[in-house]
């Protein structure tokens, strides 16, 4: 239950996920590309975050329309991908490892495909270039701040990582330096030089990351400037966002996403809502003036603390959001025998469980939103709803992650009578 959840590894940032790289050679088939031809980025073929950085847009949606069509048509026939207009530079977030290269030089970047061995990379064609820049500073500043990037075989240095995390209604910007240690060298100077040559980062934290793992974040963080966390707006609704809490990295993508999510609950007052999986409580605030009541439920300890005060800057008194596992929490309100009309759903990659699914059939809503970003869960967890009394009744891919094999999409299942 007190397990962080969202602390993800920086592979995950840049390197397709297994099921994205299924994804990814399959929706590409190989770009169709001279191969003389320079690639739109000098480390493509290397990192493998943008596998289909060459490869035409049109081209990248019909080989995602094609592998969601053959994953989830059995179901029902997804709707055509709502596309991105200008797909560059949508990734709000952005995380950079700091290591020495093999001759010992400190570089940063990301991790060649499969390996531990990091590629320096200055920018990036699908990252936010003001964070892209943060980063290239934050590394010209390590020489005179006598700051050792981490050498994880000989376990000594102090910086592993930076992330980036922008704001894309505010502006705001949070700079995250995730550190083995909590003490970085004459920090108010460090903290002075940066903001002067980035006036536009808003906080800055420390995250102490001393164990041996592939997460990004540890558990301690100490903020060294600012409130600590950025605030965004989506669909009219104002959100903070803390390091460690989820949010989507695609603002733009995500308002259409959850326009759509939400309209396919064609909520109209009365209902009472479940938002399970709700992160930062995105779906059940937007949602909350259109419906009677909404529970949200979710893992993570700091996104429920953001979600907890967005519900107060939102000036909502009809919904609340509490702390836990998302399948426990179901099973709980089946047990209760607690009602709910509409079930919005947004679990991780691997899906859902089961146990949550069988316990949301038997609460028996109307409706149950599922938000997907995994076609291959959420084919899996279709079959599990259409055999226990739910039809699929659409499903609307939304292209959220452009040059990459990320198919996320949401699908409106109902009861059936
Ligand atoms: N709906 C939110 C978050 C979606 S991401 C949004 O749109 O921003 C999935 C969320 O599920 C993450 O916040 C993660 O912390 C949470 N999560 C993962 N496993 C969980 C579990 N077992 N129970 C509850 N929440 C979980």
């Amino acid at each position: 239950m007190k397990k962080n959840t969202n602390k993800t590894a920086a592979a995950a940032y840049r390197k397709p996920a297994p099921d994205k790289q299924k994804t990814t050679a399959a929706a590409s088939g190989k770009p169709a590309q001279d191969k003389k031809k320079k690639s739109r980025c000098p480390v493509s073929g290397q990192c493998g975050g943008c596998s289909m950085i060459d490869v035409p847009y049109d081209e990248q949606i019909r080989g995602k329309q094609k592998i969601l069509d053959d994953l989830i048509g059995e179901y029902i026939i997804p709707d055509k991908f709502i596309r991105m207009k200008a797909p560059d530079h949508y990734r709000y977030k952005v995380t950079s490892v700091f290591a020495p290269d093999r001759k010992g030089k400190p570089v940063c970047g990301i991790y060649r495909e499969g390996t531990h061995e990091v590629i320096p990379v200055k920018s990036c064609l699908i990252e936010h270039i003001q964070a892209d820049r943060i980063i290239q500073t934050i590394y010209s500043m390590l020489p005179s701040f006598r700051i050792h990037v981490y050498d994880e075989d000989m376990d000594i240095g102090l910086l592993r990582y930076v992330q980036v995390r922008a704001a894309r209604a505010t502006k705001e910007i949070m700079v995250t330096l995730v550190l083995t240690d909590p003490v970085l060298p004459s920090r108010n100077t460090f903290v002075r030089e940066l903001t002067k040559r980035h006036p536009e980062i808003t906080t800055i934290i420390l995250n102490v990351n001393d164990r041996n793992t592939t997460m990004v974040l540890g558990n301690r963080e100490t903020v060294i400037y600012g409130k600590g966390y950025i605030e965004d707006i989506l669909c009219g609704k104002r959100f903070r966002i803390s390091s460690r809490s989820f949010y989507q990295v695609n603002p733009l993508m995500t308002e259409k996403l959850y326009n759509i999510a939400i309209d396919c609950a064609a909520l109209t007052g009365r209902e009472t809502v479940l938002d399970t999986y709700c992160g930062i409580g995105t779906i059940g605030i937007i949602a909350a003036s259109r419906a009677r009541r909404v529970v949200g439920v979710e893992l993570n300890e700091d996104a429920v603390r953001d979600a907890q005060q967005n519900i107060k800057m939102n000036e909502l008194d009809n919904i609340e959001i509490l702390q836990g596992d998302a399948t426990e929490f179901m099973v709980e309100m089946a047990q209760e025998g607690t009602k709910a009309d509409v079930i919005f759903m947004d679990p991780p990659r691997s899906g859902s469980t089961e146990e949550f699914m069988r316990a949301a059939c038997n609460i028996n809503p109307k409706k149950i939103v599922y938000i997907s970003c995994s076609p291959w869960s959420l084919a899996r967890d279709l079959e599990f709803f259409v055999e226990n009394g739910y039809e699929a009744r659409m499903a609307i891919p939304v292209d959220m992650f452009p040059y990459t094999g990320g198919i996320e999409t949401v699908v409106l299942l109902t009861h059936i009578k």
